[in-house]
């Protein structure tokens, strides 16, 4: 299993990849399209995973999967998002997440991220296998009602925005739930020996500050 790390703008993607076989994580908002594009040409394109519906993980969704042909997969409960973000509203917590909300909330709100044509659901404990890979879907919700990770072959976990790495690694800095969001945070923790790959910041060690 191979994990290239794909840096957008101030944002993460990932293609998981399994020989030429690959899933992508994650695909960026509209100005990385080129650049995740180029990344995902290399592979046998198999599936889309969005670990929630923000357009800065979201946005080119629906364009690489017509593009490759293939379909997307979120959770359910991040659906409501392709209708407006507003739908779930976002509370941040510490300096870090005040300057973060304060600088991308606008954007957040009025990026409308397209929905895709051919979607999924995916929920804790789906297997990935069917798609190439080996990969299982974890749900981590509390920074989107939705939010989920994709905890590759045991020892490699994509957390989305359950974690950040902005400045250290930590809890989410934006939520809209906090017991939820710590919920997940401890969940990761207690999954052990993990690289960790976050949806904004450098991957690390299973190592982040917990919100309490
Ligand atoms: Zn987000
Ligand atoms: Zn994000």
């Amino acid at each position: 299993m191979n994990i290239t790390w794909i840096k957008c703008k101030t944002d993460n993607c990932y293609l998981v990849s399994s020989g030429n076989d690959a899933v992508l994580v994650d695909t960026g908002s509209s100005v990385s399209y080129d650049k995740v594009l180029e990344e995902c040409s290399n592979y046998n394109m198999r599936l889309i995973v969005l670990t929630h519906v923000h357009f800065d993980h979201a946005e080119n969704a629906a364009k690489l999967a017509e593009r490759f042909d293939v379909p997307v997969a979120f959770h359910r409960a991040d659906l409501e998002l392709f209708e407006s973000f507003d739908k779930q509203p976002m509370v941040s917590y510490g300096i870090v997440g005040k300057v973060v909300l304060d600088t991308s909330l606008k954007v957040l709100r009025s990026t409308k991220v397209v929905k895709p044509d051919k979607t999924i659901f995916i929920k804790e404990g789906d297997d990935l296998s069917e798609y190439g890979i080996d990969a299982k879907i974890i749900e981590l919700p509390g920074h989107t009602k939705g939010s989920i990770g994709v905890d590759v072959a045991g020892t490699d976990l994509i957390v989305g925005d359950a974690l950040d790495n902005w400045i250290t690694p930590a809890t989410g800095h934006l939520y809209t739930s906090r017991s939820n969001l710590i919920s997940s945070a401890e969940r990761i923790r207690s999954l052990g020996d993990r690289t960790l790959y976050y949806g904004h910041g450098k991957p690390t060690g299973n190592a982040f500050k917990l919100l309490k």
